[in-house]
């Protein structure tokens, strides 16, 4: 076996121990005698790792009584949609553009209300997140909407904007959910696709609160509503069950090593690492305004785009792999999220400084 460390923003690394349970547990789960892909969603086996799942999930984030937490598929991408639909009651709704997620979100909206972008930071190319005030938002907006942590970009919002009294604030977690901790009591509505830092691809989570669920425009699909799922506990349809059980193991996991609170002092060390190289290098070097970086996704430029083709290339050959930045911003991109472990922080650095001492 020839592990690699792997920095894809997304699907991306999962812990090697519940890769190594999951296959243990890949052709005969708990005495069912077949695989949890093969399974009923509705035996007591699936029932269990729901159960499980939802509970764990609200543990680790300290989700108040007063929300409920569905698993579903379609990605974030689908939530874009779900979100104008299922909180419609005056159709306006103001978003925070922070990068590429959230102008998509923010696109969608607009099909379905009246979105408004109340703030951008795309004129630097999205390099720091944009100021907002409590007067920066419509009072009778339904929501306002913000992307926390900007895969692509680099970004996250280190505090949560204020927001007008009464208007629920709507969070994209896909790519920070479970990395530090968030306080989901400042947020209406939270969601996020698991496949950065939870689980394989295919499984959502939405969290909602309770005073939000009968919010939907009278059109809304019966599968974007959240209130369908919510009632039957995910199980409306076939849920991903591969990944929630994937899933579930995964909150165990967090759960023995401390939760969120551990994970989060584990991830400002991974991250202080290579900010530390990338600030006193004289090669490499990270745009992103200080105070707004993302402790997930890190995005880094060698002095040409020559000499970064070079270094992803010469770094794959070293087990350092999925470094290529994306097309939107270019260079490099090491994303370290939760399931990367401080050596492969530590041997990236390393071979940076080795890289740059060889060009400069
Ligand atoms: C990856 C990502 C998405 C898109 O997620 P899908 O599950 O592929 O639809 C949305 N928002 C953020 C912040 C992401 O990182």
């Amino acid at each position: 076996m020839n592990r690699v460390y792997n920095f894809s923003a997304g699907p991306s690394m999962l812990p090697l121990e519940v890769l190594k349970r999951v296959q243990s547990q890949m052709l005969d789960y708990e005495g069912s005698g077949m695989s949890v892909m093969e399974m009923s969603h509705r035996s007591k086996y699936y029932d269990a790792i729901n159960n499980e799942a939802e509970a764990l999930l609200r543990e680790l984030m300290n989700v108040p009584e007063n929300y409920d937490i569905i698993f579903v598929q379609g990605g974030a991408s689908t939530q874009f949609e779900a979100i104008p639909l299922n909180l419609h009651t005056n159709g306006k709704a103001d978003y925070i553009l922070s990068g590429n997620f959230s102008s998509k979100s923010y696109s969608e909206a607009k099909k379905f209300t009246d979105a408004r972008a109340v703030a951008s930071s795309e004129d630097k190319n999205f390099t720091y997140i944009p100021e907002t005030t409590v007067d920066s938002f419509r009072p009778d907006a339904d929501y306002v909407h913000l992307c926390y942590n900007n895969t692509i970009f680099g970004t996250r919002f280190t505090k949560i904007p204020e927001v007008p009294a009464g208007v629920p604030l709507v969070g994209d977690v896909s790519s920070m959910i479970l990395s530090e901790v968030i306080d989901v009591s400042k947020f209406g509505v939270l969601y996020g696709g698991a496949q950065k830092n939870v689980a394989p691809a295919g499984v959502t989570v939405v969290i909602v609160r309770k005073d939000l669920q009968d919010k939907f425009a009278p059109n809304c699909p019966t599968m974007l509503k959240w209130k369908t799922q919510i009632d039957k506990k995910s199980l409306y349809n076939t849920p991903p069950c591969w990944s929630t059980y994937v899933a579930m193991e995964v909150f165990r996991y967090l759960k023995e090593r401390g939760g969120v609170p551990a994970m989060q002092k584990i991830n400002e060390e991974k991250a202080k690492i290579l900010y530390d190289y990338l600030d006193n290098s004289k090669f490499f070097v990270n745009k992103v305004n200080k105070k707004d970086r993302s402790l997930m996704n890190v995005p880094f430029f060698s002095p040409s785009p020559e000499l970064d083709k070079e270094f992803i290339d010469a770094a794959a050959k070293e087990g350092l792999v999925t470094l290529k930045g994306h097309k939107l911003v270019g260079g490099m991109r090491a994303s370290i999220y939760n399931a990367m472990p401080i050596e492969g922080v530590k041997k990236l650095v390393d071979f940076m400084a080795k890289f740059e001492k060889e060009h400069k």
